[in-house]
């Protein structure tokens, strides 16, 4: 039996591809027209145009937790099935925002250059424990950011969109957030809710001693904004593994000294992307054995 047509609408590893070439057969580019699954990153965009064109499409399967580039409502009414893969990635995510937190902070990353050089006197940081940390979002990942930082916050404080039932200062609104803040981690989807939430006001209210760290996606940041307050030092510090329009990151953000710059690795780790690689498998064999979804988001 000929294998089924699978689109690739995002970069993955040679790993996946590997274990999908067993199963299916592989597009890029321009899909037929029977294509029934779609697999990407959390950045694939599957949109009604691209439906549109896919009339036997089924499943997306996501390799990620980020559907922000789905058009959810259009899946939705076309029956099409959605997994992402939620839980194998989270505390690989929140070690990320602690580690640029802390390189922002104490010139990790800033002093390695001048060590590699032959240089040895460090230009002093600022004191990371003892700091007001707020979260913007507390799902998955923004709860276990906290865990990790409450332990060397002075207050751990977060935003979301309802109250949670935990022993941290729940904020109403980013900007209360940041003003009572001396960190800001985003951890909060991107989309229409959050798009530049982050803007000049809130970064003027995160103040001239406070370090932004973004770890979820680089729609939340009005980066322009975020380049002035950094150049004029109106905030102290940022920490970023997510970008407006990454893989392009503007020169006047990398020519910035005091900022740390991933490159949207927060699960990049071989475990975690292994566990990953195995849920989307896992679920589109489940779709197409019949069998019942292991991580359905719709
Ligand atoms: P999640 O469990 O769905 O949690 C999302 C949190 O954000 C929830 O607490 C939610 O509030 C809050 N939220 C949603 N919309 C909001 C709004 N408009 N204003 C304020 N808060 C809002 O998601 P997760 O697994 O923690 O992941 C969070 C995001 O991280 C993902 O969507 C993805 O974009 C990003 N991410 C990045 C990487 C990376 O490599 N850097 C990796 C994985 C994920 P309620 O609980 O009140 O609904």
């Amino acid at each position: 039996m000929a294998r089924p047509d699978l689109l690739i609408a995002s970069q993955i590893s040679a790993a996946l591809r590997t274990a999908l070439a067993e199963r299916f057969t592989l597009h890029e580019g321009d899909p037929p027209a029977t294509t029934r699954a779609i697999v990407g990153g959390g950045m694939a965009k599957v949109d009604a145009e691209l439906l549109g064109k896919l009339p036997a499409l089924e499943i997306v399967a996501i390799h990620g937790v980020g559907h922000d580039r789905l058009d959810l409502d259009a899946l939705k009414a076309r029956g099409v099935r959605v997994t992402t893969t939620p839980g194998v990635l989270t505390e690989d995510v929140a070690d990320l925002a602690i580690g640029l937190m802390l390189a922002v902070q104490r010139r990790i990353a800033a002093n390695d250059p001048l060590v590699r050089s032959g240089g040895w006197a460090a230009p002093l940081g600022r004191r990371a424990s003892g700091r007001r940390i707020g979260i913007f979002g507390l799902g998955q990942i923004g709860h276990a950011i906290a865990l990790r930082a409450a332990p060397f916050a002075s207050e751990l404080l977060y935003s979301a969109r309802s109250e949670k039932p935990v022993p941290w200062r729940f904020m109403p609104g980013i900007a209360a957030l940041a003003e009572a803040s001396d960190v800001l981690i985003l951890a909060a989807p991107g989309g229409a809710g959050t798009d530049r939430i982050v803007d000049a006001a809130v970064l003027d209210r995160l103040g001239p001693g406070g370090v932004l760290v973004n770890i979820a996606r680089g729609s939340l940041v009005d980066e322009p904004a975020l380049v002035a307050a950094l150049a004029e030092g109106r905030i102290a510090g940022a920490g970023l593994d997510v970008f407006a329009e990454e893989p392009q990151i503007p020169e006047a953000l990398r020519a910035l000294e005091n900022l740390v710059l991933a490159p949207h690795q927060g699960s990049a780790t071989e475990e975690g992307r292994a566990e990953m690689r195995a849920l989307v498998l896992a679920n589109l064999d489940a779709h197409f054995a019949g069998k019942p979804l292991v991580t359905p988001l719709i």
